[in-house]
């Protein structure tokens, strides 16, 4: 795995400076800017993701999931996985796996003290790597159900490296009773059209996918209320207006059930 190198950007890091973090450098932060100029609420949607996530481990920490795979994690900032599903459930477990060694050094320090929670640096795109892991193994059962998570980050895998064929291969992994959650760039307007270009020359990566290509990652499984949808529109805690705005629409989600 490759060290930290301060020239090239990371998406953790870009990530990070759009969410007002400090663990980015000049090149992630140039990122970040670019990006706010195409869409000036680009913090705003970070923000609609991690809201997302927060209500989504709630709600499956409530229906009973103990254990959680969280993959493509990025660094810790607020509602951590493992901070919502404990708040619920002391017990649950919570492995993070992310590409990026920044992850690994800034989670350490976060998880020093929780037995329940630990870090993996792997590639998810190499999915039998990942649930053969001794520290993914070590703390998740695979006769138990999981909540696969895979937020923010399976639009940065591109068509030819066959997103639909590795998500699947994660989810013939779980026993029945197990939750999948996906949140992902959202070909809604043309700004996000334009966001997918500059994001693909800055970073090299960044797929916008329709509202039907991204139910397609259910295949197989019962969707949740109220389906894939706009961020904000995901069991919000208060009233929506309508119509959203360009960055309400820029990521949709869902949460699916494994029969
Ligand atoms: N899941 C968090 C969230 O939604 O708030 C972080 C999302 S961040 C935009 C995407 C993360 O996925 C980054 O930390 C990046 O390093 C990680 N990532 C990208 N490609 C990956 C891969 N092939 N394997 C594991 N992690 C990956």
């Amino acid at each position: 795995m490759s060290e930290i190198d301060e020239t090239v950007p990371s998406i953790a890091r870009v990530y990070d400076a759009i969410l007002g973090g400090q663990d980015n450098f000049a090149v992630d932060q140039a990122i970040a800017r670019q990006s706010q100029e195409i869409v000036p609420e680009i913090g705003d949607v970070a923000r609609f993701n991690r809201a997302m996530l927060g209500r989504a481990v709630h709600a499956m920490a409530s229906a009973g999931i103990r254990q959680f795979l969280d993959l493509g994690s990025g660094l810790p900032t607020v509602q951590n996985t493992h901070q919502v599903a404990q708040a619920v459930a002391p017990d649950a477990r919570v492995v993070y796996v992310d590409i990026d060694p920044i992850v690994m050094a800034h989670g350490r320090t976060l998880l020093a003290e929780n037995r329940n929670t630990t870090v993996v640096t792997a590639d998810l795109r190499e999915p039998e790597a990942v649930l053969s892991h001794p520290d993914v193994r070590a703390l998740i059962d695979f006769d138990q159900p999981v909540g696969l998570m895979l937020v923010g980050v399976i639009h940065h895998l591109g068509d030819d490296e066959d997103p639909e064929g590795i998500v699947k291969t994660y989810l013939d992994a779980l026993p029945a009773g197990s939750r999948f959650l996906l949140t992902h760039f959202c070909a809604s307007s043309p700004d996000a059209l334009a966001l997918e270009g500059a994001l693909l020359t800055s970073l090299g990566t960044g797929r916008f996918r329709t509202l039907e290509e991204i139910t397609a990652y259910f295949d197989g499984l019962e969707l949740q209320a109220p389906g894939v949808v706009y961020l904000p529109q995901w069991r919000p805690e208060g009233p929506v207006a309508e119509p959203l705005t360009v960055g309400q629409r820029l990521m949709a989600g869902g949460l699916g059930l494994k029969h």
